[in-house]
């Protein structure tokens, strides 16, 4: 394909809905200022990014599920557009009404789950066994992966977490190596070198992916070596300003001339201009 008929889009882009959330994990990295997206001016971003090829988009935030017209979101996306709709959740918020209207709009599902058992509970405030029971009900949604974020405390739990994993039926286990926050140092040198002899090493049921910007000196399989950059990820924050990444400081705000207006300004301002 002549790079002259390639997709302007970037393949996937996430989309932080609010920077609301009901839980206060130490290591999250959500900003913490009050904001939340415009419904109608992201549907017709959405719609921009669809006529010019992006294949899907990943809602996130804070708890995109707080996120007030979440549900009419995901139903207008999946019914006008092409684009596969999924979402990243701590899932303490599903319930069967809220499943049940899902259902059939949402391709897949992210649920944060950083440890099991107790460790969860100390790092997320959150009962376990509630959110096993979450994990089902997502299982009965779409699709779903788990998404958990590894540190010191979490990595002695990997391999319970992805036996947990298989046994909830997800089809994907994201390792996340914690990130610095203000907050928190993010995961250290020795976890990470036993994270990357567990993964040389340990035998596993469920599909490994890791965070693209992690995955430096390990075995990742990448189909799309082409695709780097923005013309394979972009990410619109919850203040409307698109960026390389969610913890990329350089961000273009989406204006009245949409949001591929705002990606080929992002481009030459990244160096990305191809
Ligand atoms: S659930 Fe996610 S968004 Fe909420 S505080 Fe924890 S890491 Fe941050």
């Amino acid at each position: 394909m002549p790079s002259i008929r390639w997709s302007v889009a970037p393949r996937q882009v996430s989309v932080a809905l609010t920077n609301a959330c009901d839980l206060r994990c130490r290591y999250c990295y959500a900003p913490k200022r009050r904001a939340q997206l415009n419904y109608e001016q992201l549907i017709e971003w959405l719609a921009q990014l669809d006529g010019a090829g992006c294949f899907g988009v990943g809602f996130g935030g804070g708890e995109p599920t707080l996120y007030r017209e979440f549900r009419g979101l995901c139903e207008t996306v999946a019914k006008t557009t092409r684009l596969a709709v999924t979402f990243t959740t701590h899932a303490h918020r599903l319930h069967e009404e809220l499943a049940a209207d899902l259902k059939g709009n949402v391709h897949f599902i992210r649920v944060s789950m950083d440890g099991i058992g107790s460790t969860y509970e100390a790092l997320r405030g959150r009962d376990f066994t509630a959110l096993c029971k979450k994990l089902s009900l997502a299982r009965s949604i779409a699709p779903f992966g788990i998404n958990f974020v590894v540190n010191a405390t979490t990595f002695p739990d990997l391999d319970a977490a992805i036996a947990l994993a298989h046994d909830y039926d997800a089809s994907e286990f994201l390792l996340l190596p914690e990130r610095r926050t203000p907050a928190c140092s993010g995961i250290d040198e020795t976890t990470r070198e036993q994270l990357r002899d567990w993964i040389a090493t340990s035998r596993r049921s469920v599909r490994l992916a890791v965070s693209e910007s992690d995955a430096d000196g390990l075995p990742t399989c990448d189909p799309l070596t082409g695709e780097i950059g923005l013309r394979s990820y972009a990410h619109v924050d919850a203040f409307g300003k698109l960026r390389r990444s969610s913890f990329d400081s350089i961000g273009v705000a989406i204006g009245t001339n949409g949001i591929l207006d705002a990606l080929t300004k992002l481009e030459a301002i990244a160096g990305e201009n191809q």
